[in-house]
């Protein structure tokens, strides 16, 4: 396996800062979160949503919050959420406030457009609604996360730059950033994204110069889960190597969920997380001797979904590669036309037959997992008499 530092950069040094119980930034784990996708006001669905995506491991989730209902529901989804929740806020700084008392772990929001005129507050000039949301914040101990989109760009620095270029995305970044710094606040965390890959990937790469703010990377509105997925690998990709971003959201014309798997993808694929199997699994070509070796790999990817713990596993369609291949993971299987050879730890275990090949690995694997632990388990107690 891949590990970081042998082929990525080094993680760029930033501050740290927590989301509810996740630390962001300072050299913590890079965490994956979602956004949910139903209205905030409705808490039970969204709260759902919320257990669906915290129980395929989303480290953060966040809300958005466009009306007064859909803040006041916060207070129900920050009770009984199992993970951090971020309140998405846009022009209404009274939002921020409600999803302050709400208890939310962190708010997205940009205070260069919170300031705007409300309908029952027009009189409180719009530098004192951003100190309030901000004293708020800081006496809570929450975060901001400033979001600039290329998409909504103020429309001076479009007037300047002529586009939304990477150089228009960081000069209104740092335009949020020091609204909050000169109101003594630095717990801020930083996102630039567009819905390119070359755009936000120089815009993360400019940013890196000027602040030491933790980084949100995500291609924004990247697509549907195929291309989508593949755009946010590539672009997410190549800013991971180069040691940017903290925390990550793939954001999918999709399920929440499906958001949260390819976020983990990306980051297993690198070797920044290393919770889970590796799944080795032969692509299938005119060698094959088993008619249903797809089915059979996706079975087994679906039934390993519980094991946390790092296992290589290789699951291959015949003696070309499948031996070499098993022999190298923890747990190999190498198909025949009737039978398969089951390899453990590079050593021959036994010859399974065709149709008890996902049985015996998925519980070869769960046995496997089960030692590591049991292992892991020994190596803290012992750590621990020291
Ligand atoms: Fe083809 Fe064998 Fe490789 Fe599968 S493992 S792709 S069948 S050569």
């Amino acid at each position: 396996m891949p590990t970081n530092g042998s082929f990525l950069k080094p993680r760029r040094k930033t501050r740290r800062l927590t989301v509810g119980n996740v630390a962001v930034g300072g050299g913590a784990p890079v965490s994956v979160q979602t956004m949910t996708k139903t209205e905030t006001h409705n808490a039970r669905a969204t709260l759902r949503q919320i257990e669906e995506v915290a129980a395929v491991g989303c480290d953060i989730v966040r809300c958005a919050a466009p009306r007064s209902g859909d803040a006041e529901a916060l207070r129900e989804i920050v009770l009984h959420s199992p993970i951090p929740v971020v309140a998405d806020i846009h022009y209404d700084y009274r939002l921020a406030l409600t999803a302050l008392e709400a208890g939310v772990a962190c708010l997205r929001l940009n205070p260069g457009n919170i300031g705007m005129p409300t309908s029952d507050n027009i009189e409180m000039p719009g530098d004192e609604k951003v100190r309030v949301v901000v004293h708020e914040a800081k006496s809570r101990g929450v975060p901001i996360r400033i979001g600039v989109n290329a998409g909504s760009l103020e429309p001076e620095l479009l007037m300047k730059h002529g586009h939304p270029t990477p150089e228009a995305m960081v000069e209104s970044a740092l335009h949020h950033i020091r609204i909050l710094e000169d109101l003594g606040f630095f717990d801020i965390k930083v996102s630039v994204k567009a819905t390119d890959i070359a755009r936000t990937v120089a815009a993360y790469r400019l940013l890196a110069d000027k602040v030491d703010y933790p980084f949100h990377l995500g291609i924004t509105e990247a697509g549907t889960l195929g291309t989508g997925s593949v755009k946010s690998a590539a672009g997410l990709g190549i800013l991971l190597a180069e040691g940017l971003g903290d925390t990550i959201r793939v954001s999918l014309a999709g399920s929440p969920v499906d958001e949260v798997r390819v976020g983990q993808d990306i980051l297993e694929s690198l070797g920044l997380r290393n919770q889970r199997p590796n799944i080795v699994a032969c692509p299938t070509c005119g060698r094959l001797q088993v008619p249903d070796m797809i089915e059979m790999a996706q079975e087994i990817e679906r039934r390993v979904t519980h094991i946390k713990v790092p296992l290589n596993l290789a699951v291959m369609g015949c003696e070309v590669n499948g031996p070499g291949e098993s022999k190298a993971a923890d747990l190999g299987i190498s198909l025949g036309r009737d039978y398969g050879y089951l390899f453990k730890h590079g050593e021959k275990l036994r010859r399974v037959e065709a149709d008890k090949v996902v049985e015996e690995f998925v519980r070869e694997a769960e046995a496997l997992a089960r030692e590591v632990e049991e292992s892991r388990r020994d190596e803290k107690a012992a750590g621990g008499q020291k």
